[in-house]
């Protein structure tokens, strides 16, 4: 039973290498479900690629990572906030403000570990989300430069995805710079993200002695091209009208099949995340589809024939029950996807072609 992701492993390594290029070599991000791929399979591609270095959402994923790949360095993105076991402090530690770095050197005491707590320092950005404000960070310069328990390896920043120009960001890490210097530490790695290549260069320019490293998740692993989804048909029941079928034993409305696919709730079919709309088309769509959510049509992301199907009710665990009027497709044939959501979403197989290609382009 699968819900597949297909994937060209030579036009996705191609992706990942020019990519890594075109940041001079990038800090890829690797958390959550791994963007649809799972973690453990973009560290083995990390691993191929030669990285040497990966930033992480949790404690919990360096951990993972760690006991089954041998990065150099495994930064971790996310406030730590809880208890250290002595082999954590391999990792490196954000720290985002003067209260957590605090906590954090108790707790690296507490684990009676010895080697100093490697951390970098955030920032505060037009996020408001996490980091250190001016004050802060004189405080926090303070007790870094006294306290042989903590060893800084650099500063980040973290931009919103929209709205903030090239300038405007450009203007607040010149500021950030300046704030560093002024407070007496050395600027001399910044880890940046959602910034362009082009911005990049200019501050590699200006700043050739503080070293910037673009953390990169969406725009490095979702090579839209380099791969597509199917699903297996799984059974084909011809129904009747008025008949009454599935686990809400809804009447069907017309006559015509019940397909069910591979894929549900656990495979995130059917799950949407919040969106943000702006402009009057998307809120027009939004308003048509909640119409028809009223009336329990809820269109599905499988494609069968060229046109999307509809749920006939809503996903099960690992299964989806479509509607059809004619023509099915057969048992063991498999549909297409379409809007499938990585970062929500669990395959239950990964199916590479083109693996030797992608090997020999690498040699
Ligand atoms: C997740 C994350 C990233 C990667 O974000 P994408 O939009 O997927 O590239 C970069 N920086 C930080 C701090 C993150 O938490």
């Amino acid at each position: 039973m699968s819900f597949t992701l297909y994937l060209d492993r030579q036009q996705w390594f191609k992706h990942l290498a020019e990519t890594d290029r075109l940041f001079s070599g990038c800090l890829p991000v690797i958390k959550g479900n791994g963007y649809g791929f799972g973690n453990s399979f973009l560290a083995d591609a990390m691993t191929k690629l030669g990285k040497r270095s990966v930033a992480v959402g949790t404690l919990e994923e360096a951990r993972q990572i760690s006991s089954t790949h041998s990065f150099e360095q495994i930064l971790i993105l996310t406030p730590v906030w809880s208890d250290l076991r002595p082999a954590d402090l391999a990792f490196t530690f954000t720290v985002v403000s003067f209260q957590h770095l605090e906590q954090l050197v108790a707790r690296v005491r507490n684990a009676g570990a010895f080697p100093p707590v490697k951390v970098v320092l955030k920032c505060s950005s037009g996020m408001k989300r996490f980091g250190v404000d001016a004050g802060e960070l004189k405080a926090a310069a303070e007790l870094l430069r006294a306290d042989p328990t903590v060893l800084l390896e650099g500063y980040s920043l973290h931009f919103p995805v929209e709205t903030m120009t090239e300038d405007e960001k450009l203007r607040q890490i010149q500021t950030w710079i300046q704030l560093i210097s002024s407070s007496g530490l050395a600027c001399d790695k910044m880890y940046l993200s959602h910034i362009s290549p082009a911005l990049l260069r200019r501050l590699t320019e200006q700043y050739p002695a503080v070293s910037c490293v673009v953390r990169l998740g969406t725009s490095l692993w979702l090579a839209e091209k380099a791969y597509h989804f199917r699903s297996t048909v799984l059974a084909v029941r011809q129904i009747a009208a008025g008949e009454r079928y599935g686990y809400k034993q809804k009447k069907a409305w017309r006559q015509g099949y019940l397909v069910s696919v591979s894929g549900g709730t656990a495979n995130g079919v059917g799950l949407e995340a919040p969106l943000h709309t702006s402009g009057l088309k998307g809120p027009l769509k939004l308003t048509l589809f909640w119409f028809l959510n009223l009336f329990n049509f809820h269109l599905s992301p499988f494609v069968y024939a060229g046109k999307r199907l509809w749920f006939a009710e809503p996903p099960h665990m690992q299964a989806s029950v479509l509607k059809l009027r004619r023509n099915p497709p057969k048992p063991g044939d498999e549909v297409a996807l379409k809007n499938v959501r990585m970062t929500i979403a669990a395959f239950d197989e990964i199916v590479q072609f083109n693996e030797r290609a992608a090997e020999r382009d690498r040699t």
